[in-house]
């Protein structure tokens, strides 16, 4: 018996056909898979696409998790099985095999609706996908364009959607080597750049197909307006680059239409799957990298996928790009067990119970571990607790606790107090705490190691200065206690937060290891860290 209410609610089905890919993109954890790369089994690539339409009727399957699909030979027929069996078929390609005999046989089909990472509008950023075949963006530029227009000569009636990588100001990283674990578009105006070449290029296009396919043309567009009505209302699918914001959010990009089918869109790029090599291959050596899980139970859409890896195992989310979600394997637990088992309505109704999940709704952090000659250290690593950064917050900037909130750093020189800066709105005799635990590698835990009190001026802003005899080349995590108010409650604002204390400032006052005085002469600049190995207790580890 199916469980409707699993039925009713899976998205998108999944079907990794393979998990090579020709590319080698930087921002993408393909070549860090510990996984072995290979094709689906045709087996268990067809006992997925029968089945579909009776696990998810009307829903459609992504032939990808990671990989180029079209490197796999049977795509096509399991492409035609799909449209034997009433089943829809999504693919995301990176167009370098999109062939003229591939595209003609491709759109031969009625049921297919291809995604292009186009990405990497300029040669710069186009080096990062590490494909030497193709000489520059422009070239890749023109495969795309010709994969557009040949839709309209084999007439048909495809979807298309042309994805343009944009960097999204703020990710859940948190690095000591800038706020991104990379940065694709380093100079704005080269972005621009890039992006002006894709919009003018693809207007041309789009006036060359209109002239050479009038009819298909004009009566695509009317069947697009009359279709996507609420999008267009809602300005989600607008007819003119120019009128195509940036970003929004991860999952909210919006689209240009400029064909008929053929939607141009740009998609904010974040961290994609927390993977443990993939992270420690853009970190330098000698981070220390940190993982805060989100433990308290919580729901998320992603979940709400399900499909096989190209080795078989069950998964949710296409960042479970390991298939560590622990549902099994197509060739030890039936197709049906594993869509109604136990282990998935568990990770639907609470993420939490699966590490990928409580990695992904996380934090991650890096820290630099080599010693700063310096008698401050900032302390500037946010975990749960903490609201989000307020440019203007007391005319410093800064962010509010939310009663509990946790703060992370590596002690890189003797720490002897700590000074917080703040402002509390509670009487001026309520008790704050403060407690450092050190981090045991070994372990992986956590133990307190100091706590003390602290007091504020009600409603006006302190610096204090709270003695704490921390170890060095230790990872700390620090909480600050305080109680709580909401705004709304208090002075009938609209705030609707907990909040607890206002914090300006946060950093450990001391001074430089005493071993650095021999080393002095060595150094670059007076403050700048200073470089070399085996100073920091640990190599490179990944905790969580
Ligand atoms: S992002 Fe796509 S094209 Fe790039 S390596 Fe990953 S799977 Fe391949
Ligand atoms: S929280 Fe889990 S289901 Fe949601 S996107 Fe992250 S890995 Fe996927």
């Amino acid at each position: 018996m199916l469980d409707r209410d699993l039925q009713a609610k899976t998205t998108l089905l999944m079907l990794e056909v393979t998990s090579h890919c020709n590319m080698h993109c930087t921002f993408c954890p393909s070549d860090d898979l510990v996984r072995r790369k290979g094709h689906v089994s045709d087996e268990q690539a067809v006992q997925l696409i029968r089945a579909a339409h009776e696990l998810a009727p009307g829903i459609p399957i992504m032939f990808n998790v990671l990989g180029e699909p079209f490197l796999n030979k049977k795509l096509f027929d399991y492409i035609a099985l799909c449209e034997e069996c009433g089943v829809n078929v999504a693919l995301i390609t990176n167009i370098t095999l999109l062939t003229e005999e591939r595209l003609q046989k491709l759109y031969r089909f009625s049921n297919v609706h291809m995604n292009m990472s186009l990405h990497t509008p300029t040669d710069k950023a186009f080096a990062e996908r590490g494909y030497k075949k193709i000489s520059g963006f422009r070239e890749y530029m023109e495969m795309v364009c010709n994969t557009v227009e040949a839709k309209f000569r084999h007439r048909s009636k495809a979807g298309l959607e042309i994805y343009l990588a944009s960097e999204l100001t703020e990710n859940l990283m948190q690095n000591d080597n800038g706020s991104r674990l990379w940065t694709m578009f380093e100079d704005p105006k080269e972005y621009e750049a890039g992006w002006n070449l894709v919009a003018e290029r693809f207007t041309e296009l789009s006036a060359r197909i209109e002239r050479e396919y009038p009819e298909a043309f004009a009566q695509g567009m009317e069947e697009a307006r009359r279709d996507l009505a609420p999008q267009i209302a809602a300005r989600e699918i607008v007819f003119r680059a120019e009128e195509l914001p940036e970003w929004k959010l991860e999952n909210q990009c919006s689209g240009w239409m400029c064909a008929p089918g053929v939607i141009i869109r740009r998609k904010g790029f974040g961290m994609w799957a927390y993977h443990e090599k993939f992270v420690q291959r853009h970190a330098q050596p000698g981070r220390f990298v940190f993982h805060e899980e989100r433990s308290e139970p919580f729901t998320c859409g992603g979940a709400l996928t399900f499909g096989i890896l190209s080795n078989g195992t069950y998964t949710l989310c296409c960042q479970d790009v390991e298939g560590e979600m622990d549902i099994g394997n197509i060739a030890t637990l039936d197709i049906r067990e594993a869509f109604h088992s136990r282990r998935r309505a568990e990770i639907i109704e609470n993420c939490a119970t699966s590490r990928i999940c409580r990695r992904c709704a996380g934090n991650t952090m890096i820290l630099d571990t080599r010693p700063i000659q310096s008698e401050k250290q900032a302390i500037d690593k946010f975990g749960f607790g903490w609201h989000i950064h307020e440019a203007h917050l007391f005319a410093k900037g800064g962010r509010w606790t939310g009663g509990s909130a946790k703060s992370y750093f590596y002690t890189r020189m003797d720490a002897e107090s700590l000074a917080i800066e703040f402002r509390s709105p509670f009487p001026s005799d309520t008790a704050f705490r403060v407690l450092a635990s050190a981090y045991d590698p070994a372990t992986k835990k956590f133990t307190l190691e100091e706590s003390a009190e602290f007091y504020g001026r009600r409603d006006r802003m302190v610096r204090e200065e709270i003695p704490l005899n921390l170890r060095r080349n230790t990872f700390y995590r620090l909480t600050l206690l305080s109680p709580t108010f909401v705004p709304k409650q208090l002075y009938g604002s609209g705030d609707e937060r907990r909040l607890g204390l206002a914090v300006t400032s946060l950093e450990l006052a001391g001074k430089p290891f005493e071993e650095l005085s021999n080393k002095v002469a060595a150094q670059p600049a007076p403050g700048a860290a200073i470089p070399g190995e085996g100073l920091s207790a640990y190599q490179f580890p990944i905790l969580s």
